[in-house]
This record gives C-alpha cells, sequence and structure tokens, in this order.
C-alpha cells in the first residue's frame, strides 16, 4: 500500500471483479498476468488504472495448494516494461506471501476453534484434565482443578503422579499402559466437601494411531450416590417399621386364642384395641408408601374437592391419638367462626395426623400437645406444638426431604421412616397451601400448614387455569 503519492484509501483495487481484467485472468487462471496502457482496460479497471495514473501492471495470484484466494498487483507509473526477473520476483513473493497468509488464515482459525473449545470445557459441568504421553498435565478445567484442589497455572507442565488423590492417580497410571478406557470411582476431598467422583479416562489417538496424550473426563455422581444410600437405608427402616406393629398383632391374637386361658372381657377388649392400633398404624405406612411411590413415579397426587370442615376433622385426629397416648394430653383450639375450604377430607386427615402422630413420637417425656387453627385474610393456618425433643437449627431446612431424619441418639431410638414429613409438604402444597416449622431444641416443635381460604367452585377455576 506505499505507492508513493497514492493514498491507501484510492486503492480499491481488490474491488474491481470484472472478468477480463489482468487481475481476474491472474486470480482465475493461477497464472502471472501483465497490462500496458494503450491495451484494453474497460469499465471500472481502466477508471482505476486512470486514476492511479498507472502505465503498468504487473498481477501474480496468491494461492496456496494451488488454490488462489487473492492477487497481488504491482504498479508503475513509468513506461518502462517490467522485465523477467521482476516477473519472477513478483512469482516467488506471491507464493511466499500466500504461505503466510494461509498460516495466518489457520492461526485464527486454530486460535477461534481453540478459544470455542476452552469456553466449551469452562463451562463444562464435569472435569477434564489432560497429559501427554508422559503424563504430563496439558489441560484442566476450573471443576477438575477444584476437585483435585489444584491452582490450574501451576498445574499445567507438571506430572499427574504428583496430584494428591492416590485414587486418580492410580487410574491415570493404569491408563498409560493401554490404548482401553479406564474406568473407577473415586472419592475425592476438597476443603469441606467430600465428592464421589466417576473417572474415565481414555487415550486420546491420532489418524495413524499414534497416542497424543490422555484424557480424564469426571462426573460428580455424590447426588446419586447420597440417594442409593438413603434408598437402602429407607427398605431396612421401613421394614423394620412393618415389622413392629406385625409382631404386636402376632403376639396379642396368639395371647387371645391361648386355650388354656379364659381372658376376661375387660382383657380381651384391651388387646384387641391393640390389634386395632396397630392394624391403623400399618394402614397408615402402607398408604404413606403409596403416596410416596405416586410422587416418584411423577404422577400427581389426586385430590377429591370437598367443602370441609376442619373442626371436625382435627377433633377426629386428635380423639384417635389420644387413644394411642397416655402421657400426652392434646388440646385443640379453633376460632368462633372457622370457614369451610375446599380441600381434600382424607388428606387434610392424613397431614394432621402425621403431625400429631409425630409431635407424640418426638415427645417421648410426654406433655401437651396443642393443636391451633388461626385464620388470615386469604388462608387458614394449623398449627401443632409439643413439648419434645425440638429440632436443631442446622437440621431444619432438610427437614421435608424425603427419607430425611434428624441423625441424634434419641430419634434413632424412636424408630421412623423419613417420609411423613415429606408427605406433608407434597399434600399441603397440592392444597395450593405452604408448611413451615419453628423449634427450639429440648423445648419443642411448632409445626404450621396453610390452606387457601377457597370455595370448591373458586379452587376449580384456580386449577383450569393451571
Ligand atoms: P419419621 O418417620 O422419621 O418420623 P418424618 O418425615 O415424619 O419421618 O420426620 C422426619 C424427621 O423430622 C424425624 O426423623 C425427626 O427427626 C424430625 N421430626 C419430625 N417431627 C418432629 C417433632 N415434632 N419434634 C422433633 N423432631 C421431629
Amino acid at each position: 500500500y506505499s505507492v508513493t503519492g497514492v493514498q491507501t484509501c484510492a486503492l480499491p483495487i481488490f474491488q474491481v471483479a470484472e472478468a477480463d481484467t489482468p487481475l481476474m485472468q491472474a486470480f482465475q487462471e493461477g497464472k502471472v498476468r501483465s497490462w500496458r496502457r494503450g491495451e484494453a482496460a474497460s469499465g471500472a479497471f481502466g477508471e482505476l488504472m486512470e486514476s492511479l495514473e498507472a502505465r503498468e501492471l504487473l498481477c501474480a495470484p496468491l494461492e496456496f495448494e494451488n488454490t488462489a484466494f487473492g492477487v497481488v498487483a504491482l504498479l508503475n507509473r513509468e513506461a518502462r516494461a517490467f522485465d523477467q526477473s521482476q516477473t519472477q520476483l513478483l512469482r516467488v513473493l506471491a507464493t511466499q506471501a500466500g504461505v503466510i497468509l494461509e498460516i495466518g488464515r489457520l492461526h485464527r482459525l486454530v486460535a477461534g476453534e481453540r478459544s470455542k473449545l476452552s469456553a466449551a470445557l469452562q463451562s463444562l459441568s464435569g472435569g477434564v484434565l489432560m497429559t501427554d504421553p508422559a503424563g504430563q498435565i496439558t489441560m484442566l478445567n476450573p471443576l477438575a482443578a477444584a476437585w483435585l484442589d489444584l491452582q490450574p497455572e501451576q498445574a499445567m507442565g507438571t506430572s499427574f503422579r504428583e496430584l494428591a488423590s492416590m485414587a486418580f492417580t492410580g487410574l491415570l497410571e493404569e491408563s498409560l499402559g493401554t490404548t482401553d478406557t479406564v474406568a473407577g470411582e473415586i472419592e475425592l476431598k476438597s476443603g469441606e466437601a467430600e465428592n464421589f467422583v466417576q473417572v474415565r479416562v481414555d487415550s486420546m489417538v491420532d489418524p495413524e494411531g499414534r497416542v497424543l496424550g490422555k484424557v480424564a473426563v469426571m462426573n460428580d455422581v455424590t447426588e446419586l450416590r447420597r440417594i442409593e444410600r438413603m434408598k437402602t437405608d429407607f427398605v431396612s427402616t421401613v421394614s423394620h417399621e412393618l415389622r413392629t406393629p406385625l409382631t404386636s398383632i402376632k403376639a396379642f391374637a396368639r395371647t387371645l386364642l391361648r386355650e388354656d386361658v379364659e381372658w376376661p372381657r375387660p382383657k380381651q377388649v384391651e388387646f384387641l384395641h391393640i390389634i386395632d392400633t396397630q392394624c391403623d398404624r400399618l394402614t397408615r405406612l402402607i398408604s404413606d408408601l403409596l403416596d410416596i411411590s405416586r410422587i416418584e413415579s411423577g404422577r400427581a397426587l389426586k385430590l377429591r374437592w370437598d367443602e370441609v370442615n376442619l373442626a371436625d376433622i382435627l377433633a377426629s385426629v386428635a380423639e384417635e391419638q389420644r387413644s394411642y397416648s397416655g402421657r400426652h394430653e392434646l388440646t385443640l383450639e379453633l376460632p368462633e367462626q372457622l370457614p369451610r375450604v375446599a380441600a381434600d377430607r382424607d388428606k387434610v386427615a392424613q397431614i394432621a395426623t402425621n403431625l400429631v402422630s409425630n409431635a407424640i413420637k418426638y415427645s417421648p417425656a410426654g406433655g401437651q400437645i396443642h393443636i391451633k387453627v388461626s385464620e388470615e385474610s386469604d388462608r387458614l393456618i394449623i398449627s401443632v406444638r409439643d413439648e419434645g425433643i425440638g429440632i436443631p437449627e442446622d437440621k431444619l431446612p432438610s427437614l421435608f426431604s424425603r427419607f430425611y431424619q434428624v441423625d441424634s441418639s434419641s430419634t434413632r431410638k424412636i424408630g421412623g421412616t423419613g417420609i411423613g414429613l415429606f408427605l406433608v409438604k407434597h399434600l399441603t402444597e397440592a392444597h395450593g397451601g405452604e408448611v413451615w416449622v419453628e423449634s427450639i431444641p429440648e423445648a419443642g416443635s411448632t409445626f404450621y400448614f396453610s390452606l387457601p381460604k377457597l370455595t370448591v367452585a373458586e379452587r376449580e377455576a384456580q386449577l383450569s387455569e393451571g
């Protein structure tokens, strides 16, 4: 562009794409072409030569591997024909420029691809670590760095053998001896966090079969393992919970069947009452399990809407629960005028039964259990307060998760399945309400659930609006 006396902006030479110009011919034919004043110069090309006061022009194709991608042109304002050696020089220059430009293009392409690859690796939800064939780290993404407790910049170029996790280095070491995939699950501790990570190490192989290095892809399976463990625990606690009432039913039935003893009627009634209570317990547990399996399989809980009188439901729940425990004083406090609300009678009873039976279970020393209904402008709030063992503050957020049980020696002794509160939350939310809890360890807990103040028609209209 440094043509003396010519502004670079006055050089729109590459815009001259007319077919019969020397520029186009050089481009299309891949040969050096020349032009001199006096020869045909049509249209825009002629005007350009005129404006540049060019007397001579020499054009050579810029090409790479026999594909032209541009033209280099040499202008002369003097009438002095380009000679053979200048033509040859231009040819050589054009060839070299072609190679340099192609390298530049490839470089930009590679840099672009590299930055796309790096952005993809940075945002990947798994960890990736690459090494060269000798085992020196050539790349790792932020997640891999966090799991392996590494600073990415410092880790580059170091050997994987220096990594702290023996299990991880073991997998890479094993992979160095083979081109097959090596996979395993390892436990990685970084700071406070402990992760179960699934690792797959593969060889990066070029088309000629040469191993360029190793790539380890890591996936977090901590949540999966936690749920698996919870499910296994759940199966054993449920079996235990099923066996307890069954054992008691069996024992009292056998007692009543004894032929050598004539039980007086009050004793018989007492035993039958126990059998009846234990059957209720079994039924409740099984219906809770059925609801859980509905929720688990993504099927919505079916509610039978009705305008219900909460006072009746709560009174009968309290009555039933009172019969199970002699050590607790169950009280019920209701506003004078209690509006009827749209709800599923059985499900509301199930929610209240779960909360009241928990209140009894987790107050092993007895005490008062107070059920209260209060009214707000758009909802009713039902609370169940006990004077039991309470719940530590840090456990409160997990309380309504499925299979969750506060792990303490006192709760372990009490038993349970960890599904009651999960169901309470689901059932309440299916009614458009909320659940929450307040608790002071060693002093007691209050569980709340709300029900919107709606008629069945309003509720159905709301549901059909989605
Ligand atoms: P579980 O069958 O174990 O009782 P829930 O889902 O009903 O299952 O309760 C989950 C956990 O919440 C219980 O294991 C217990 O630790 C705690 N919890 C529930 N209700 C109370 C309460 N009223 N007082 C103290 N802890 C409670």
